[in-house]
């Protein structure tokens, strides 16, 4: 008797993903979807200034990602002309170098141009003076529009037949729903499946009712 392909395939695949210790094929990895609100990613050298040689930061709340965390940490941009944003949000660990990833209507608001950047990316980025408690310090650059990615591990990167730094597209369903067409690919051991966009990409989609969200190759 003939055996079907497709049952043929599934099975196959099935064995494959088993002896790689994965999940069978047709249950798809979760997906959660993230909207990152502004914030700065701080090095040891600058938080010492804004708020004390030695300070530690403090956790106010763990993020999704394994050992990243919102702090409780707060400093104030002071931007072009003396347009501020108060109360931004500090991210930890902290990082080689200090950051800050803004909505595009923050940057709107600052009077900034802000090129999209993969987080890291900073070269020739606009700077801006960003004050703590203790004190002041002057980025040169860093401060951007976060690139809107997801983060997975090599696992979930195999499910999906991706690569870093590949683009992924993200279909949201609903009222106002979208579809991002490039979606970047950073894959990490420690990631879990997690697509971070920023608060206007959020609010354009309309992210908090949405209820059919699909990543696609
Ligand atoms: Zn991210």
């Amino acid at each position: 008797m003939p055996v079907d392909r497709a049952v043929v395939e599934e099975i196959v695949r099935e064995v494959v993903l088993k002896r790689l210790g994965r999940r069978p094929a047709n249950s798809a990895p979760t997906l959660a979807v993230h909207a990152s609100a502004r914030h700065m990613h701080v090095s040891r050298a600058d938080l010492d200034v804004l708020y004390g040689p030695g300070h530690e930061l403090t956790v106010d709340r763990p993020l999704y990602q394994e050992g990243n965390f919102a702090a409780k940490e707060t400093v104030t941009l002071i931007g072009p002309r003396s347009r501020v944003i108060s109360n931004l949000r500090i991210l930890g660990p902290l990082r080689k170098q200090s950051q800050i990833e803004l909505a595009f209507t923050d940057a709107i608001g600052l009077g900034l141009d802000l090129p999209i950047r993969l987080s890291g990316d900073i070269a020739g980025t606009p700077g801006a003076f960003v004050m703590g408690p203790k004190g002041m310090v002057e980025l040169k650059e860093g401060v951007i529009r976060a690139a809107i990615h997801v983060h997975m591990n090599p696992e979930e990167a195999a499910f999906y037949g991706v690569k870093q730094g590949d683009m992924m597209k993200l279909r949201i369903g609903g009222d106002a729903g979208v579809t991002f067409n490039r979606v970047l690919v950073r894959i990490d051991p420690t990631s879990r499946l997690n697509v971070h966009m920023d608060s206007d990409e959020a609010n354009a989609c309309g992210l908090h009712l949405a209820k059919e969200i699909e990543l696609i190759k």
